[in-house]
């Protein structure tokens, strides 16, 4: 038991992937795992994240489950209109999805999405009445630099102005260091703690919601290492990537975190 009065997140973040096929599998498989060995809302908040072509399928075959469908994604563009292969928020609200994650660096990185982009796109996402998983996190560089505190506070205070007081209920945390991500090297418990205590001070200084907000740890989470990350107080779930495409493990890492609640 944490002690702490957050209901832990577990959200599968699958990227591009996987094929049909293969999805048709996953999706029975969590079916199959998460309605027999019930995990109920009151201990653990799950989802999981699918390409944007498989939203509506996924949401309508994981409608008797307690599985949320995210999208990973969401237009800078509010509304709709004239934009060429984007999706705004009020699409995916239209749609039935409420949960979207925002700032995965990922999206930073490749797609060159800045601080100023994220920003717009956490603002028109709550705008529409949906939930963001804000993804934050330094670089190796930055981290062997002494830097990772300042680049992720940062982060957090990039969306302060968009995000009105009572839309923080609505804001989830990831913390992701990008050199954990898809790399096998996870964070070590001390240490992702350290940082999420310290997200959570600054997140203190900005809403009176701080203590509320729930700062999930991703980067290389597995069924091997959510256990110690589940018993860290300040530690309020996982995105979990790769360990998410195996319904057992994805299964057991949201186990790990509802048995603290
Ligand atoms: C992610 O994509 O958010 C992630 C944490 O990936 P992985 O678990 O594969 O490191």
């Amino acid at each position: 038991m944490s002690g702490s009065t957050i209901i832990p997140w577990v959200v599968g973040n699958w990227k591009m992937n996987p094929l049909q096929a293969n999805a048709q599998q996953l999706i029975q498989d969590l079916k199959q795992y998460f309605t027999q060995e019930q995990i109920s809302a009151q201990s653990c908040h799950i989802g999981v994240a699918p390409v944007s072509i498989a939203l509506l399928n996924v949401r309508a075959q994981l409608c008797d489950t307690p599985i949320k469908t995210v999208a990973q994604d969401v237009s800078r563009i509010a509304g709709l209109g004239a934009y060429t292969g984007e999706v705004s928020a009020e699409l995916l609200k239209d749609s039935g999805i409420q949960f979207v994650l925002v700032g995965h660096s990922e999206r930073r990185e490749i797609f060159a999405d800045t601080a100023e982009i994220v920003k717009q796109k956490v603002q028109h996402a709550l705008s529409a009445g949906l939930t963001v998983i804000y993804c934050v996190g330094e670089s190796l560089e930055q981290r062997e630099s002494g830097q990772a505190e300042q680049v992720v506070l940062q982060q957090i205070c990039d969306i302060a102005t968009v995000v009105q007081a009572e839309q923080w209920q609505k804001i989830v945390i990831a913390y992701e260091p990008i050199w954990a991500i898809g790399t096998g090297k996870t964070a070590s418990p001390e240490d992702a703690q350290t940082m999420h205590a310290k997200i959570r001070e600054g997140l203190s200084q900005i809403t009176d919601q701080g203590k509320n907000i729930a700062i999930l740890y991703g980067g290389s989470v597995k069924p091997e290492n959510a256990v110690e990350l589940a018993a860290c107080p300040d530690i309020n779930g996982a995105l979990v990537g790769g360990a998410s495409l195996n319904a057992e493990s994805f299964y057991q890492i949201a186990q790990a975190f509802a048995k603290t609640q």
